[in-house]
């Protein structure tokens, strides 16, 4: 596909027929098999699917962290199927912030310190006055000095939060970051990813399984064996569910 006819602006991340297989021979596993997808700039989207749909490959591939065998990914204009490791590396510091499912914090570090780690790696100050803001509204501003070990489990997705959103990337990429919470805590974090896309104009793109999650979103794609076969904006709950559904009937019917 000749890229310069992709659409860019108010779209953030632009997905063209990607492909990704993972072993060799009879061990094969095809991944994504022309997978697409948009994400408009300033949204909040949802990515859902069954397990072993592609969901992690696609969402690690359009943050910079691995590569595609075929397609084109850009990302706030940038085209990254074309470049080096390293020009992905430097893309990823200024541009993309990552919430993985298992928080990856630094144990030895006080949760200030990890919220603060990935800007002083970029050689960048942190804007105080934005990490008292995001802390603040996460409700983690009385834990800020302690470490991870003295943390509850929503208390680390929260700091993880905070350390992804702290350098304003222009995405957010989101695992499951509602997996280890309790239901309160876990809409407290969808309210406030809800309020980062429409109050501060964040992109934000979430895998989850979970339909009350995704209900948050802005649109919800779904993938299918490696490829996004169905989606629709402003979903609530229901409509979600009645749409996995419908997934499960037909499933059963090819396997019957
Ligand atoms: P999802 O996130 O929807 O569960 P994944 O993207 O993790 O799906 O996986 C898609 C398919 O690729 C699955 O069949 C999975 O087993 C396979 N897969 C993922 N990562 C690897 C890997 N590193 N090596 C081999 N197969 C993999």
């Amino acid at each position: 596909m000749n890229t310069t006819t992709m659409p860019r602006g108010d779209t953030m991340i632009v997905a063209r027929g990607l492909v990704k297989t993972y072993g060799t021979g009879t061990a094969a596993v095809q991944a994504l098999a022309g997978a697409d997808l948009d994400v408009a700039t300033g949204r909040f989207a949802a990515i859902m699917g069954p397990s072993g749909s592609g969901k992690s490959t696609m969402m690690h591939a359009m943050a910079g962290l691995d590569t595609v065998d075929a397609g084109v990914i850009r990302l706030a204009g940038a085209d990254l199927t074309t470049m080096t490791e390293r020009q992905r590396t430097l893309l990823r510091r200024t541009t993309v912030g990552f919430v993985f499912q298992s928080f990856s914090l630094v144990p030895a570090l006080t949760a200030r310190e990890n919220i603060e780690l990935p800007l002083r790696l970029a050689g960048m100050r942190p804007d105080g006055e934005w990490v008292d803001a995001i802390t603040h509204t996460l409700g983690i501003r009385d834990r800020l000095t302690h470490r991870p070990s003295e943390l509850s489990g929503g208390q680390q997705q929260r700091v993880a939060m905070a350390r992804a959103l702290a350098a304003r990337p222009e995405v957010v990429f989101a695992d499951e970051p509602t997996g280890a919470l309790d239901s309160r805590s876990g809409h407290a974090l969808l309210a406030f990813l809800r309020d980062a896309a429409h109050e501060y104009g964040q992109t934000i793109v979430m895998v989850t399984h979970d339909p009350v999650a995704a209900g948050y979103a802005d649109r919800v794609d779904f993938l299918a064996d490696g490829r996004v076969v169905d989606g629709f904006d402003d979903p609530t709950a229901t409509d979600v569910l009645d749409r996995m559904a419908r997934f499960d009937d037909r499933r059963q019917e090819v396997a019957a």
